[in-house]
């Protein structure tokens, strides 16, 4: 099974990761060192029912079994091979991609390659690390590229590469006495696998677009989680529709990779056109192939292998993927095998490696008809179906109708059924008491056990990371199905009696949970890894790219998915989260929303949201990001000529303009992407990790700043990024050595100034504001609403318009938090954080005056400024230059306003 694999690879990688870590908690290092020496003595082996203790026998019961295993037992068939895949006209590769599959190998190749290579990994029997070709690449590459083409050309390869040693690793929870529950790993020499990894490469870019996204593994982008995902979606589907009768056949193959045909293999390469050179380079691996066991440290003699995929070979999964999609071509193609049918779309069969799922509708009579199928496609690809082992899910079918279907195919219809790692049952409902309570209970024994081996704190957070993380991770990603936050406190509870040992904690738990380089202790947080790995998956919701997933998904719902996720809740929005996987993203997705997009994204298409929702949706939607454009400063909607072909119409049109116009004045729209989209939506690389770093920020920040953002978004109308906030403490803060500057600065971000609001509040005085005495006088009245404030400010604006010589956008948080975007040239930044700092010390002397200060005082505070600097810039900096750099246009406007005639005539000698 190859699922164990990719879950062992990444608990793998994420001990990689915290190695450092574990260092220091050496005593458990050295009882996992020694349970591991225990595993890999084999003293006692079963065969025929015989008990053997030899370790000579041992050897020779592991050489026969692998022997009898990699033999080839049908005869000479290639005619039939040769027919069966004529019949079923197997895809053409496009020219191109048979291009690409068949050029030279050339030196960036073979350096990518080396490169990519990891280290300390077992080398093969030749000796050769890939240190050693990491440290001699140079030397190494031209010889390398010579015997590589040379191997394209003539189909000739150097005798070592086509031996390997075999190592055997016990199953997990199996028994050790049955020499079928190792798993065989081949250690290939580094040369050969440098020579099958670029061949690789190559492989996946065709592979991509050849095999169906059915199959989810082993090309990148795709993942284990698409499938399940769409098979708990199956089962929603299948409940709701309660009169259609449907099964699910979980396909049980008898040791996948190791039975398939190289006949097959090769006949299919040849059939899908994908070039001479490829097919040599192939052929030569799957003509020859030897083997010796490693067994207890000894060395056995030699074995033949002529069949199946090579373990251990990067070519291997790729090889194996492009043979099983013949057969899951097949049976899409095949008109009798009813699949699920969601509006005109059918559901068939989804693999993930050797783990494969076909779902049907009319169960008696297509469950037949599948298997027809699998048996010749079997018959000639040495693909062996295990009968006992494959289930059956049955779904709205009564007892008769089950007994008959058991009857008819041999296989059991089972109440659960174990999945990709998850337990799968008829029932959704049924998914978080077998999996997550489930994994809880032995996490709960784990930590028991641990407690008694007096780890330090350190030692403890890293056994958290390596062992609870990567086990609850597994089921976050895979079943994102936890309603409301009460679970996540009691682990949490659990996790820290285990850390502090049933005493009182001495750290905070933000502290703990807080990244390493804020000084925190990096202890995993499963609440916000939850919240994290249910924001990536709600990324199909936002893309609608994949519509093959969100038509089964969305089945019954009334809107489209940008209104959920975007507009307010309106009527008929309650039947949305009547869906396992819906219902609890949608509730993490409005924990965040507003944290994510602070204002309106980018992404949002504004024509799926008013558009009719149809069961099969359509393919482009187009988004915010193509329709706008930033013309005078401001964002409006392109003009009707150049986007009519995607808004249907001009009714549309005038639709979608008078809903961003909205939207644009109560939210704004951002001049750039936000980081939800630019780093998890348009991206596919580490996202979870990411989302959880960008929600630990957030968690981790002061209380304190927090309460205060909330306030400022609540005046505004609008959230402030992070990422804004982030460069006010970060850079405005650091453009002037002057302490009132920055105080100021400050004393605005924390609204520390007393407004007649809350002296009303205190001291039962009036309320209104001290300028115009007749509205209330609020903080955002009293710096931005007032008419008399807002005359100060225009002013500002013009004047500063002028003086940098180009337009912006006048916001509030511009002028009152110094938040600048683009439209504010970098190099024009230092100015006007002082101009405006300017202003606000000037209406802050004024606080409580009817008047407020007048254009030129503003001038007198703005040269007081520059003068100051230049003082600070002597003793600082060396250079003038960057004094004008700094203060250039500041001058030059002075000189205007000197040249008009003003009486300011002192003003450039000052300077
Ligand atoms: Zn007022």
């Amino acid at each position: 099974m190859m699922i164990n694999k990719e879950v062992e690879w990444n608990i793998k990688k994420l001990k990689q990761k915290n190695f450092e870590f574990a260092n220091k908690s050496g005593k458990w290092l050295a009882w996992q060192t020694k349970k591991r020496k225990e595993q890999n003595t084999i003293n006692k082996i079963e065969v025929g029912g015989e008990e053997i203790t030899n370790p000579k026998d041992i050897r020779k019961g592991f050489l026969d079994f692998y022997r009898q295993l990699y033999k080839r037992k049908e005869k000479n068939n290639r005619r039939k091979i040769e027919r069966y895949l004529k019949e079923k006209e197997v895809q053409k590769i496009p020219t191109e991609a048979q291009e690409g599959l068949n050029t030279p190998i050339d030196l960036a190749e073979i350096k990518m390659a080396i490169k990519k290579m990891k280290n300390g990994k077992a080398p093969g029997p030749d000796g050769f690390t890939s240190r050693y070709y990491k440290e001699l690449e140079t030397t190494l590459s031209l010889p390398l590229r010579e015997v590589m083409n040379n191997i394209l050309k003539e189909r000739e390869i150097p005798g070592t590469w086509k031996e390997a040693f075999i190592t055997l690793i016990p199953k997990e929870e199996a028994s050790l006495t049955q020499v079928k529950n190792y798993r065989p790993i081949s250690l290939l020499n580094t040369d050969y696998k440098i020579f099958a990894g670029i061949i690789a490469d190559r492989l996946k870019k065709v592979l991509q677009e050849i095999i169906h996204e059915d199959q989810a593994g082993f090309l990148p982008g795709r993942q284990m989680r698409d499938n399940a995902r769409n098979v708990i979606n199956i089962l929603e589907y299948l409940t709701a529709k309660n009169e259609r009768e449907a099964m699910l056949m979980f396909v049980d193959a008898e040791k996948a990779f190791d039975n398939v045909s190289w006949d097959f293999m090769l006949e299919n390469i040849e059939q899908r056109d994908m070039g001479n050179d490829f097919l040599n380079g192939i052929k030569a691996i799957y003509t020859e192939q030897k083997a010796k066991l490693i067994v207890n440290n000894v060395i056995s003699e030699e074995i033949q292998i002529s069949k199946g995929t090579r373990q251990g070979c990067p070519l291997s999964p790729l090889l194996f993927i492009m043979v099983l999609e013949v057969l899951l071509d097949s049976i899409r193609k095949k008109e009798s095998i009813k699949g699920v049918a969601v509006g005109r779309n059918q559901y068939k069969v989804k693999a993930f490696a050797d783990d494969l799922v076909l779902m049907a509708e009319e169960p008696l009579e297509t469950a037949t008809e599948i298997l027809e199928e699998i048996e010749k496609f079997g018959e000639v690809a040495g693909f062996i179906i295990n009968r006992k082992k494959t289930k059956i899910i049955a779904k709205n079918m009564d007892k008769t109708k089950m007994e008959v279907l058991q009857q008819k195919t041999g296989i059991e219809i089972a109440k659960k059924v174990k999945y990709l790692g998850i337990w799968l049952t008829p029932k959704n409902i049924d998914l978080f008491q077998n999996n997550y309570v489930l994994v809880w209970k032995g996490i709960k024994k784990d930590l028991e056990i641990w407690n008694r081996l007096k780890l330090s704190l350190w030692g403890r957070i890293s056994m958290i990371k390596m062992s609870v993380l990567p086990k609850m991770m597994f089921l976050f990603q895979m079943i994102p199905i936890l309603k409301g936050v009460a679970i996540f406190k009691d682990w949490q509870r659990m996790i820290s009696r285990y850390i502090w040992q049933g005493k009182k904690p001495r750290i905070k738990h933000k502290l703990l949970i807080d990244a390493k380089e804020r000084g925190g202790f990096a202890l995993p947080d499963l609440k916000l890894y939850y919240e994290a790995a249910c924001l990536c998956w709600l990324k199909e919701w936002v893309k609608l790219k994949n519509t093959k997933l969100l038509d089964l998904e969305g089945f019954d719902t009334r809107f489209g998915w940008h209104a959920h996720l975007w507009k307010e809740k309106k009527e008929g929005y309650k039947s949305f989260g009547n869906h396992i996987f819906r219902k609890s993203l949608l509730e993490v997705w409005y924990r965040y929303k507003n944290i994510l997009e602070t204002g309106v994204p980018h992404w949002l298409s504004p024509l799926e949201v008013i558009g009719v929702k149809k069961i099969n949706m359509r393919n482009d939607w187009v988004t915010y990001a193509d329709l706008v454009v930033k013309d005078g400063g401001k964002w409006r909607l392109k003009p009707y000529e150049q986007v009519k072909e995607h808004v249907y119409d001009w009714l549309h049109y005038r639709q979608i303009n008078e809903m961003f116009k909205k939207e644009e004045k109560e939210k704004g729209y951002k001049e750039k992407d936000s980081k939800f989209q630019s780093e998890i939506v348009n991206n596919d690389c580490k996202i979870i990790s990411k989302m959880y770093k960008i929600l630990l920020e957030w968690h981790t920040m002061d209380e304190e700043v927090k309460v205060v953002m909330i306030q400022w978004a609540k005046d505004l109308g609008y959230n402030i990024d992070l990422d804004d906030w982030q460069k006010i403490w970060n850079e405005n803060l650091k453009f002037t050595a002057c302490v009132t500057l920055k105080e100021n600065t400050m004393k605005m971000v924390y609204r520390w100034y007393m407004t007649p609001a809350k002296l009303a509040k205190m001291y039962k005085s009036s309320n209104k504001c001290w300028r115009c005495r007749e509205k209330e006088g609020t903080f955002m009245h009293m710096w931005w609403e007032c008419s008399k404030v807002r005359g100060f400010w225009e002013m500002i604006y013009i004047e500063l318009k002028r003086m940098l010589k180009y337009s912006f956008v006048k916001k509030p948080e511009t002028f009152l938090l110094g938040i600048t975007r683009m439209d504010i040239s970098r190099r024009d930044r230092k100015l006007f954080q002082y101009a405006i700092t300017a202003a606000r010390t000037l209406l802050a002397q004024r606080w409580k005056q009817e008047e407020v200060p007048n254009l030129e005082e503003w001038r007198l505070k703005l040269t007081d400024y520059a003068e100051l600097d230049k003082l600070t810039g002597k003793i600082r900096y060396q250079k003038d230059h960057r004094f004008f750099e700094d203060w250039g246009k500041f001058t030059e406007y002075l000189e205007s306003i000197c040249e008009e005639g003003t009486t300011l005539v002192g003003f450039k000698e000052a300077l």
